[in-house]
């Protein structure tokens, strides 16, 4: 693969048009984009070009048959306009993980972290600083070759765009614990970023909004007894003093957040357990009292207090408390992130100043 990138910049920006304290998550994106084809067995010269739709060919694949992964991640600026990334490589390593899974090929780990840095860089006056402001950076790989045979693509596109945002949720987040309906079976593809393992969950959570709760904690697909993770996030929780979150398996994303927040509580002299967890058990802590609070962890949210769950028709509640180990964690690990804080952990990755 040809290391350089192709750069075709705009000619005009479009970012005196945007209301940077009224962004809806993911929905306005940056002047620029990332874009790499596959053909002939390998990765053409990257291009970054300005944002704008593309053509595609009605037969292409991943329309038919979802050969699609993707990653998130975001940007931060400090207070002296440096911009920064949180664990980039971890990102790299993922989509290829993901990518092996659904048969896509790799794309080169250094060739993923220059063309983020690059494509960043570029688009650096759309990272604001600020409470909760963030880039959020999507890259991701679908099979564009045109066919509707049912079998692996010849011909990819990876590209990465971004969007400014502000917070992820807003309000209070409950969720109902499915009883029925699953995300990822065993031997499948839910530790993969892969496509279609969100767009089988709308209906169910669309299901558990008519119910009043605003996303889905997904059992396993077997039996519905253990818990495993929500729509986009890994989950916590906290019984006595201990936080305790599901290991990773072939049924649950490995989140960055996820292990970040381990590391962190158990630098802070949290006690964790990385175990599986029953349903039943949770129940019963909800009931005695022991179960303090219920919090998920991703990139769009960071960490994410929930203030109650539904099971099987019963509601139970897990209010926040001011002492609360979520507010606590988001708070160092956004320090970090922002370069407030130190970062022992070596986690930041400077984009460009
Ligand atoms: C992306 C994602 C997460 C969170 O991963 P992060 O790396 O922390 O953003 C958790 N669960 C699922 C299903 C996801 O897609």
């Amino acid at each position: 693969m040809n290391l350089s990138i192709d750069i075709k910049p705009i000619s005009a920006s479009k970012i005196d048009t945007v209301d940077f304290d009224n962004l809806a998550f993911g929905s306005t994106f940056t002047d620029h984009m990332f874009v790499c084809d596959y053909r002939n067995g390998q990765w053409e010269t990257p291009q970054i070009i300005p944002y704008a739709p593309m053509e595609m060919s009605p037969a292409a694949s991943v329309l038919h048959y979802g050969q699609a992964v993707f990653e998130g991640m975001k940007a931060f600026k400090d207070d002296n306009g440096s911009v920064w990334l949180f664990r980039p490589e971890q990102n790299a390593k993922r989509i290829n993980a993901s990518a092996e899974r659904l048969a896509i090929p790799q794309f080169p780990e250094d060739q993923f972290l220059e063309g983020l840095k690059a494509l960043i860089s570029l688009d650096k006056a759309w990272v604001k600083s600020g409470a909760g402001k963030s880039l959020y950076v999507r890259p991701f790989v679908f099979a564009s070759e045109a066919g509707v045979q049912a079998s692996a693509a010849s011909e990819y596109r990876f590209m990465i765009i971004c969007a400014p945002v502000a917070s992820y949720y807003g309000g209070d987040v409950r969720v109902k614990i499915a009883d029925h309906y699953s995300r990822a079976p065993q031997g499948g593809t839910g530790y993969a970023k892969a496509a279609g393992n969100y767009g089988g969950q709308f209906y169910p959570t669309q299901l558990a909004k008519n119910e009043g709760f605003q996303q889905v904690i997904w059992t396993d697909a077997a039996t519905h007894e253990f818990i495993e993770e929500a729509g986009t996030m890994n989950l916590f929780f906290r019984i006595g003093d201990t936080l305790i979150t599901a290991p990773t398996s072939d049924s649950i994303l490995d989140g960055v957040t996820r292990k970040s927040v381990l590391s962190l509580a158990e630098h802070l002299g949290i006690k964790t357990e990385v175990r599986t967890l029953r349903v039943a058990e949770l129940i019963e802590a909800s009931t005695s009292g022991a179960l303090l609070e219920i919090f998920g962890s991703g990139t769009a949210v960071v960490i994410q207090p929930i203030i109650g769950f539904g099971y099987k028709g019963k509601t139970y509640e897990t209010p926040l408390s001011e002492n609360s180990y979520a507010l606590m964690l988001k708070q160092q690990l956004m320090d970090i992130q922002y370069n407030k804080a130190a970062d022992p952990f070596n986690w930041r990755c400077k984009v460009c100043d």
